[in-house]
């Protein structure tokens, strides 16, 4: 193999592959290796340099699939594979099956990126396209006069401004709103795709109305590449309506959608003494609040010379489109947002250099405050799909990209929250530069959905993404003070604990889940039958969820000294490709 130029060895390596894939997957890890060295040290110098792991993790980009009937599913511009029907989900399953791929899907990817690609080059990530974001009007009704749309489950909820490949008017709530129909809930943005917002237990914050009332039917290619439809009142449908991409891919999705509506309401910022925060208030002022609002949203930004709450409220009202008042988010355009994240900055540098100097707890007051004015509320009287995604108008995607964890309680532990809230916000590193969003979850027939089987309290701590540091580190003071709350669970797509540490008195695994779940050991024996050879199972759910790993079984490696030469192959592999794509394209690695 001797001494080409660097950026010979993994181009011909794969021609090689292409054409014999066994010769090169025989060759050992060290013979791999030693001829790609010059490849793998500069990528690793490169790497070293410019990125993170977590960076070039977000950056990487998969291997051209070497196979053609593969490459006509082949989106170079994303970087993954774009079925259009269920038929080209069921043939990528049957690829996947024969060459021992996992498959993910992904939506908008809003959730904690982990959670959904693949780890390795090898594995197919999957952006549901064509057919498969179809929006159809059926011609049956349900018992309760409900109209039945089935939707195809890669179909934006919202125009999605990362993927302008939808056009607006065909995305779901344009789609519906347009037609005089709609759905009850929806949560503070519509970039998702609708199996996205289902498969993580997303939803907007009511005890009244659920995003989740609307679901009837689910359809999915399970891992032997079969269609299953799953009907709401079956034991499968619990299970498989929150299941992180692990029980198959979501083709359609049946829903039930009422009449089209407006929401009324006010949002306004309030000093905390006079809010439903306010210190030595008990929980039941909140409970009321929650129970009695159809929508009630709650920022709280503790900083200690901010001490501020916004509250938007609102309620379902009938559609008069002659008086129309539009919600107008603060952050609306960009110059406020360019603005607001100028300060997020300042104050996070700030709150690395000193968080307990008073001076500089009041400079970090001072630049807050302008953004929560006191004073008379705005109202606000529009059609729900302008009202409920009230962040809409904000620049959650690039330069106010926020991160979170969030919490989910049983009502009856809103007391004991709040009192254990108040001490973790006195310290100011945890107080950040953002607010901690408060708001509720409507019971939910879902078996993993965190309000599964009773309403509840969610606390949503927000954490700028560009704040220096690693995430979890900032999410760690609520996980430490909140994890020994009885009964508290996860959204799925936000940050979770980190698996096998003990906050408090809890140990965060899967013995944990089981204590939180009821449903979890039936959630996972269905798993298992839908998808016996872990095709959907990334590394991330699989340390969560499985105690002994499920071997990738079409590996043609089957010992594990095998399969770890395998993965040095694959990452000597992936890192080149990663330079490679680098040099040429400039897309591989993020700066
Ligand atoms: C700015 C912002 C605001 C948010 N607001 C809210 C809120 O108000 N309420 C709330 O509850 N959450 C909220 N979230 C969380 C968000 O709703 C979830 O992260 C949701 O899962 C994102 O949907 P997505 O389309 O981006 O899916 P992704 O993040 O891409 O995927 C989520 C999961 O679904 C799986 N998946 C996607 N498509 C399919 C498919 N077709 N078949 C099988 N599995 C699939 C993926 O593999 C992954 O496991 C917010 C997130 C952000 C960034």
């Amino acid at each position: 193999m001797g001494s080409r130029p660097p950026d010979d060895r993994f181009l011909q390596l794969r021609k090689e592959f292409q054409s014999d894939p066994k010769s090169v997957q025989q060759r050992s890890a060290e013979e791999l290796t030693t001829f790609l060295l010059p490849d793998i040290e500069e990528a690793q110098a490169r790497l070293k340099r410019r990125t993170t792991a977590r960076e070039a993790f977000a950056g990487r980009r998969p291997i051209p699939p070497p196979d053609p009937a593969l490459s006509r599913f082949w989106d170079p511009a994303r970087g993954l594979l774009r079925p259009r029907s269920i038929q080209q989900v069921q043939q990528l399953i049957d690829f996947a099956r024969n060459r021992g791929s996992k498959v993910r899907v992904l939506g908008s990817q809003h959730s904690v990126e982990h959670g959904i690609l693949g780890r390795s080059s090898l594995d197919f990530d999957l952006l549901l396209d064509g057919e498969l974001r179809k929006i159809e009007r059926l011609d049956s009704r349900t018992a309760d006069g409900f109209e039945l749309v089935r939707v195809g489950a890669g179909c934006f909820l919202g125009p999605n401004p990362s993927d302008p490949s939808q056009r607006a008017e065909d995305t779901l709530t344009h789609w519906l709103e347009a037609r005089g129909l709609a759905v009850p809930l929806l949560g503070g943005i519509t970039h998702q795709t609708i199996a996205g917002f289902i498969q993580t237990g997303s939803d907007g914050g009511s005890l009244t109305h659920s995003f989740s009332d609307a679901v009837e039917e689910l359809e999915l290619v399970d891992g032997t590449g079969e269609v299953r439809t799953f009907r709401r009142g079956t034991d499968e449908f619990a299970a498989a309506g929150v299941s992180m991409g692990l029980f198959g891919v979501l083709t359609r999705v049946t829903l039930k959608v009422g009449t089209s509506y407006f929401v009324e309401g006010e949002e306004g910022h309030q000093e905390l003494t006079g809010s439903l925060l306010a210190p030595g208030t008990r929980g039941d002022a909140l409970i009321a609040a929650l129970q009695k609002q159809e929508y009630l949203r709650l920022n709280w930004y503790p900083q200690r010379h901010v001490q501020r709450v916004t509250q938007w409220t609102g309620r379902q009202v009938a559609r008069n489109p002659n008086a129309r008042e539009p919600y107008k988010a603060q952050l609306r355009d960009d110059f406020t947002n360019v603005m607001a994240a100028l300060v997020l900055s300042i104050v996070n540098g700030i709150l690395v250099q000193d968080p307990n100097s008073d001076l500089n707890q009041r400079f970090i007051g001072a630049l807050m405050k302008p953004f929560l004015p006191l004073g008379a509320p705005q109202r606000f009287h529009d059609a729900w799909h302008l009202t409920l995604p009230m962040d809409n108008p904000v620049r959650t995607d690039d330069i106010l990209k926020v991160l979170f964890t969030e919490l989910w309680f049983p009502l009856d532990k809103t007391d004991e929250v709040l009192g254990i809230l108040r001490g973790v916000l006195e310290d100011q590193r945890a107080a950040g530069n953002l607010a901690v969003e408060l708001y509720a979850g409507k019971p939910s027939p879902f078996w993993l959905s965190p309000a599964h089987e009773g309403g509840s309290l969610r606390v949503d701590p927000y954490r700028w993404a560009h704040d220096a540091g690693r995430p979890e580190d900032h999410f760690e003071h609520y996980w430490r003070g909140l994890l020994d709350v009885e009964g508290v669970r996860f959204h799925w797509g936000k940050y979770l604990p980190e698996l096998d540490r003990k906050y408090g008195q809890t140990l965060f695994n899967l013995d944990y889940l089981r204590s939180v779940y009821p449903r979890m050991d039936d959630w996972l024996a269905l798993r298992q039958k839908l998808d016996p050879q872990g095709l959907f199972l990334n590394e991330y759910w699989e340390k969560l969820f499985l105690s002994a790993p499920v071997p990738r079984r079409q590996i043609p490696v089957p010992t594990s000294k095998g399969r770890k030469l395998l993965g040095h192959w694959a990452r000597a592999v992936s890192q080149t490709c990663l330079t490679l794509l680098d040099k040429l394209y400039g897309v591989a690695v993020r700066e």
